[in-house]
């Protein structure tokens, strides 16, 4: 990071107007979303399809299709396609076993829906720092943290100050670009936790390789209409474990047991499954994914050209060892530069592009304001630095 104060000597405006020109000269001079979806493949003959079949909801060869593409896509055994990436955090949280009155780990720095899937559970988040390389969940400081507050009893981890257990962990990869999967891996098995990834940004990334949320034990994903494919609403589960699948389909299916024509259910089931109609968006969508990912990149490396020479902010990189999605472009402020965020906001958003400060930590918010939690320096600092610039695959035409 640069610490020199290069722009202290300026007004806040002036440096806002630098950025505004950076952004026209990556985009071009009209309005721009954050992130808007582009139907430019077989959406229409799917729709129609799935339409002339009658079969619009919960059956449907395109939500078998979209689950088996799902899966040949991210490498992953299974995936179960559930009606959005909440849903699918609440699947997830069960089949961890998390249960009422227990303890979820979890980045304060994240969109809401990571901790309310914990809440439904009638479970407690418990909030760590994020590191400057990823956005994402620190290794190192989340394993002092443990060092300090945690308990190993019977094969079972404890929080020493609330006295509940701590079941399970849940990194995301922030804005798509991969956390530490490793190192967050490791303290998981030191301290007895199951590891869930929240990879509802990052379809599309890959972790030394290896898809986001097919390595920890299970992994959740969302085609919400701003994600990078969409199905309007939807999400999807990700697991390699046979056993974990089959419960991810019996739960978000009514927990109906198969019968020619009796309805019994074995437990309280959830009206989760994605209708067929969201799925042949989904088939359309997956098809067409590569070329919204080279699209992305190219977008990044636009975008990092035009503002290598506007001092104090730069483009934020993809991790070492991954290969990010780009969902979100971010720009970084310097911390010289910290009191020109909103100027930043107000002129961007002015001249019609659609930029966005990241989400106020959940610390700070106020179902989540008494929730446990380690030190938080670096998610403080990240909440005042990072700007979302406008991100769609469609601002970079196909020539
Ligand atoms: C989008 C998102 C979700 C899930 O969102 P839905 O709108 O329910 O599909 C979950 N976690 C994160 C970090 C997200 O960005």
């Amino acid at each position: 990071m640069n610490f020199d104060y290069p722009h202290n000597a300026l007004n806040g405006s002036v440096v806002a107007q630098k950025i505004v020109s950076a952004v026209a000269s990556t985009i071009g001079n009209i309005p721009a979303a954050l992130h808007e979806p582009s139907f430019s493949g077989n959406e229409w003959e799917y729709i129609k399809s799935c339409l002339d079949s009658t079969f619009v909801s919960s059956v449907g060869k395109f939500v078998d299709r979209f689950e088996s593409d799902l899966a040949s896509y991210t490498g992953a055994k299974y995936a179960v396609a559930v009606v959005n990436g909440t849903a699918a955090l609440h699947i997830a949280l069960l089949l961890a076993g998390v249960q009422r009155d227990e303890e979820v780990l979890m980045p304060s720095l994240t969109f809401v829906a990571t901790a309310n899937a914990v809440r439904y559970c009638g479970a407690e988040p418990h909030f760590i720092d994020c590191e400057m390389a990823t956005l994402g969940l620190a290794p190192e400081p989340l394993r002092e943290h443990l060092n300090t507050i945690a308990e190993i009893r019977s094969d079972a981890c404890f929080n020493r100050q609330t006295g509940r257990r701590i079941r399970a962990i849940i990194p995301m990869h922030t804005f798509g670009h991969p956390v530490k999967m490793d190192e967050l891996l490791r303290v998981a098995k030191d301290f007895k936790l199951t590891l869930i990834e929240d990879a509802a940004e990052s379809l599309g990334s890959y972790y030394y390789g290896r898809h986001t949320g097919t390595i920890g034990l299970v992994g959740t994903l969302s085609f919400n209409g701003n994600k990078t494919i969409t199905t309007g609403g939807g999400g999807a589960i990700l697991t390699n474990d046979e056993a974990l699948a089959k419960k991810a389909k019996h739960l978000t299916t009514t927990a109906k047991i198969q019968h020619p024509w009796s309805y019994e259910h074995d437990e309280v089931g959830y009206n989760y499954r994605l209708p067929n109609l969201n799925a042949a968006l989904g088939c359309a969508q997956l098809e067409q994914l590569p070329a919204f990912l080279e699209n992305k990149r190219k977008l990044y490396g636009r975008y990092k050209d035009s503002f290598t020479d506007i001092p104090g902010v730069h483009i934020v990189d993809e991790p070492a060892g991954c290969k990010s999605n780009f969902w979100l472009q971010t720009l970084q402020l310097d911390i010289g530069d910290l009191a020109f965020r909103n100027s930043i906001l107000e002129a961007t958003i002015a001249a019609g592009y659609m930029c966005r400060p990241i989400w106020t930590p959940m610390h700070k918010l106020k179902p989540y304001i008494n929730c446990s939690r380690a030190s938080l320096p670096v998610t403080d600092l990240l909440e005042l630095q990072l700007i979302n610039l406008p991100s769609s695959a469609s601002l970079v035409k196909n020539t």
